[in-house]
């Protein structure tokens, strides 16, 4: 399986890292040994000082498909979860900078915590979908699928003409505002609406 990550899919978001408004969607990807399995503690690495979270909904491919078309994206996938894109930003400013690669930033172990998933036949409208990430007492992200520049539809259609998508594959569909540093100790809980999907603790 792989995991296929959408960057800048929130205005407010792209403006906090100064970042251009994207005309297409901008997509990278992180191996499976990216995953940390849901509630496992996370390791602060030692190769950087400046490790930010970042809260995504994260789709799970349920059908194989290449060149799929935006009408037809949504039988592509029956459930959704909630997921931390880690990212190494001291790492990634110098990378940017360089014009280089983000891999070394953003696809190191542990990298992607996930949930479950949950059936989408149970969270309603998926266009307007809450989701919240609380860093100890404070939430320090909210977002809503509403805001999203490219709609799940749009990405799965956009990510399909280059890259297949199989059975088992996440699509991280980007953060809201408010990323921000860990530190060791700190405790990271997810929600979706208003269920508890994650928490773990930083170490
Ligand atoms: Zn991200």
């Amino acid at each position: 399986m792989k995991i296929i990550c959408i960057g800048r899919n929130y205005i407010d978001h792209a403006k906090e890292l100064s970042n251009p408004v994207p005309e297409v969607p901008v997509f990278f990807m992180k191996p499976e040994t990216s995953i940390l399995k849901k509630n496992q503690d996370f390791f602060y690495p030692e190769f950087s000082k400046d490790i930010h979270y970042e809260v995504e909904l994260v789709v799970k491919i349920s059908k194989i498909g290449t060149h799929i078309q935006e009408e037809f994206a949504h039988k592509h996938y029956e459930e959704i979860g909630l997921g931390i894109d880690f990212t190494a930003r001291d790492i990634q400013a110098k990378q940017k900078k360089k014009g280089l690669p983000w891999e070394i930033a953003k696809a190191f172990d542990y990298s992607a915590p996930i949930s479950d998933f949950i059936p989408k036949s149970k969270l309603g409208d998926l266009n307007k979908l809450q989701f919240a990430l609380r860093k100890n007492r404070h939430i320090v992200q909210s977002g809503s699928s509403k805001d999203m520049i490219f709609s799940i539809d749009k990405i799965i259609a956009y990510i399909s003409q280059f890259v297949s998508l199989k059975i088992g594959d996440l699509i991280f569909t980007g953060t809201p505002a408010g990323v921000g540093p860990i530190a060791i100790g700190d405790r990271l809980t997810g929600f979706i609406e208003e269920k508890e999907m994650f928490s773990f603790e930083i170490k």
